[in-house]
């Protein structure tokens, strides 16, 4: 019998080719963009494109500016070939887990048609108000609760946490993980997983530094596989 896997993806830079949150205001409004590199060392960055999207609001940019955007993204064919093939095999989970936003997330895969793909979305909460303003808010609110990662995750949600606590509503049911990242914050759900689990990390970005840096002294305990171009992805998944 077929093992039960679960995949689990990071969006900016991992599903997509691109990151949400910058290239919806380089498309639109390059100044904010801009402003947005002068403020990501001061401000938290869920924060900072919540104030981003109002300031861009302020200045006439519209929701269908911002769609229009993200319906455009790089997106790699072989990113959609590899996550059907996989799909129509039908022993496998999906799970994304993200920092972007709910919005951003479904209305990119819509375009894509790819939005019966995962079973959950684990992201900071969206929506768009009768004006055409776009609220978004941090997972974790900031006026409650904190996690307590010590890993590096930022504080609008911690990964690994949010990772243990899908396995716990989904009966830790799998024989195999499959972790698909690329930024510094997919670390510490990658400490989560197991020797029988394997996270894909691409080549660019923080992730395979922190690995380099770091996966010993912090244990990291699955296989790590490299990939570049999402035809390289297709090819790995196309061996699980
Ligand atoms: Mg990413």
């Amino acid at each position: 019998m077929a093992e039960k896997q679960l995949v689990i993806f990071d969006f900016d830079w991992s599903m997509a080719d691109q990151d949400t949150d910058r290239w919806i205001f380089e498309v639109n409004a390059p100044d904010i963009r801009r402003k947005m590199e002068d403020l990501e060392d001061k401000v938290q960055w869920t924060d900072l494109v919540a104030q981003s999207l109002r300031e861009g609001h302020e200045k006439g940019m519209k929701r269908e500016d911002v769609e229009n955007a993200l319906k455009t993204i790089p997106y790699h064919p072989a990113m959609v070939r590899a996550v059907t093939d996989l799909k129509a095999r039908g022993n496998t989970t999906f799970l994304c887990l993200s920092n972007a936003n709910s919005v951003f997330i479904s209305t990119i895969l819509e375009e894509k048609k790819l939005q019966s793909l995962f079973t959950e979305i684990i992201t900071n909460p969206a929506e768009w108000d009768a004006s055409g303003l776009l609220k978004l808010r941090r997972r974790v609110d900031p006026d409650g609760p904190q996690h307590t990662c010590k890993v590096g995750c930022s504080p609008n949600m911690c990964k690994g946490d949010e990772l243990d606590a899908f396995l716990d509503r989904h009966g830790h049911a799998f024989d195999r993980m499959v972790y698909v990242g690329d930024g510094s914050n997919d670390f510490c759900p990658a400490l989560r997983l197991r020797s029988q689990d394997t996270v894909c990390c691409r080549t660019f970005g923080g992730l395979p530094k922190r690995i380099a840096r770091d996966g010993v002294k912090f244990g990291l305990k699955c296989k790590v596989k490299y990939w570049t171009g999402a035809w390289e992805l297709e090819e790995i998944f196309s061996t699980l």
